[in-house]
C-alpha cells in the first residue's frame, strides 16, 4: 500500500476479440517462470469481487488465498472504500467508446482525474499481484481495448501487449455458440452469443483500436490464433523472446499439439481455464463446416480489409 519507490509492474497484456485462443495463450504464458496468469482483470470488480465466482484454482474468489492476500497488499482488503470508488471509476472510464477521450492529450479535467485515480487504483492491483506472485509479470488476458488505454495511462506498469488475432469466421461462429460458464457455481449462466455481422463489426473496431495503441508507442507483439494452435512452441519461443525472456529450458512443457498445464489463480475467462494436465492443442475449425454460406459472405464483406492485412483472405479460402 505505501509502495514508495518501486519499479513499475511489468505487465504483458493480450488484446484481441473474444474467442481468439485468448485462455490458452494466456494459461501457457502463465507457465513461464517469473510469469503469473491472473486472467481477464478487467471483470474483477464485478465477477470476483461483487459476484464471488470461482477462481480457476477452484475456490471462490473471497476464498482464494491468492486473491485475499492480493486485496489485503493493494487496498488492506476487498471490503475497503477504494475498491468501491474503482468499480464506479472502472465503469466510467473503461469502455471502448471513452478510448478516444482517453487517448487524447486534451482531456476535459474531470474525466482527465478519474483515469487518473483510476489508473493509480489498478496500478495498486497490478502492483500487488506481480509481488504476492513473487515479483512476476502479470498476463491480463482481459482483450479489451479500453482497459489497455488505461493501463497505459498508469505510471507504475510497464505495459507490452500482445494482440492476438483470429480468423473473423472463426470467431465470429464462435460467438454463435451457447457455451455454460462454469465460474458461475450457483446457478446456469451461458457466455453471450452474438450475431456474425456484429462480430464482424466488434473485430474491425477492436483490432483498428489495438493497432492505435501499437502506433501510440505501446511495444507490441501480434499473434495469430492460427500460428499458434499449428506451432505452439515456435510461436511461445518468439513471443518469449519479444518479451524479453530467454526461452532456452522454459518450454518443455509445450510439445507438438499437447501443453501440460498447471492451476493458476485467474479471474474469468474462458471455460478453458479450470481445466489442468495434459491439454491437447489443435486448431478449431469447425466455422469452415458450421457457418452458413451467407453468414460467411457477410462476415468476409464487412472485415475484408483486416482480414486480408492479416493474411487470411490467400487462396480463396
Ligand atoms: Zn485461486
Amino acid at each position: 500500500m505505501t509502495s514508495a519507490v518501486r519499479r513499475p509492474t511489468p505487465v504483458l497484456y493480450i488484446g484481441g476479440l473474444g474467442r481468439s485462443g485468448s485462455t490458452l495463450l494466456d494459461r501457457m504464458l502463465g507457465e513461464l517462470p517469473g510469469v503469473t496468469s491472473a486472467g481477464e482483470l478487467v471483470h474483477l470488480w464485478q465477477r470476483g469481487v461483487v459476484e464471488d465466482q470461482l477462481c480457476a484454482c477452484g475456490e471462490r474468489f473471497s476464498e482464494c488465498p491468492f486473491w485475499t492476500k492480493v486485496g489485503h497488499e493493494a487496498f488492506g482488503g476487498w471490503h475497503a472504500p477504494e475498491v468501491g470508488e474503482a468499480r464506479r471509476l472502472q465503469r466510467l472510464v473503461d469502455r471502448n467508446r471513452y478510448v478516444p477521450t482517453v487517448a487524447s492529450p486534451l482531456r476535459a479535467s474531470e474525466f482527465d482525474e478519474r483515469v487518473g485515480r483510476y489508473a493509480e487504483l489498478i496500478g495498486r492491483l497490478y502492483g500487488a499481484i506481480s509481488s504476492v506472485a513473487g515479483g512476476a509479470i502479470v498476463v491480463d488476458s482481459s482483450k479489451h481495448a479500453s482497459t489497455a488505454f488505461v493501463l497505459r495511462a498508469a505510471p507504475t506498469v510497464s505495459l507490452r501487449m500482445i494482440h492476438l488475432v483470429r480468423d473473423a469466421r472463426g470467431t465470429a461462429y464462435s460467438w454463435t455458440k451457447a457455451v455454460r460458464r462454469p465460474e458461475v457455481a450457483d446457478r446456469d449462466v451461458l457466455m453471450h452469443t452474438h450475431a456474425p455481422w456484429r462480430t464482424a463489426a466488434r473485430f474491425d473496431s477492436w483490432n483498428l483500436l489495438l493497432h492505435v495503441l501499437s502506433l501510440l508507442g505501446v511495444p507490441t507483439t501480434f499473434v495469430r490464433y492460427e500460428d499458434l494452435v499449428a506451432d505452439p512452441r515456435g510461436e511461445m519461443k518468439r513471443i518469449v523472446t519479444v518479451a524479453g525472456l530467454r526461452p532456452d529450458g522454459i518450454l518443455d512443457f509445450i510439445e507438438d499439439d499437447v501443453v501440460t498445464l498447471g492451476t493458476p489463480h485467474s479471474v474469468s475467462g474462458n471455460p478453458m481455464r479450470f481445466s489442468t494436465g495434459r491439454i491437447p492443442v489443435r486448431a478449431d475449425d469447425e466455422w469452415r463446416r458450421g457457418l452458413s454460406p451467407r453468414d460467411r459472405a457477410t462476415v468476409t464483406a464487412i472485415s475484408w480489409p483486416l482480414l486480408a492485412a492479416y493474411g487470411y483472405l490467400r487462396s480463396g479460402r
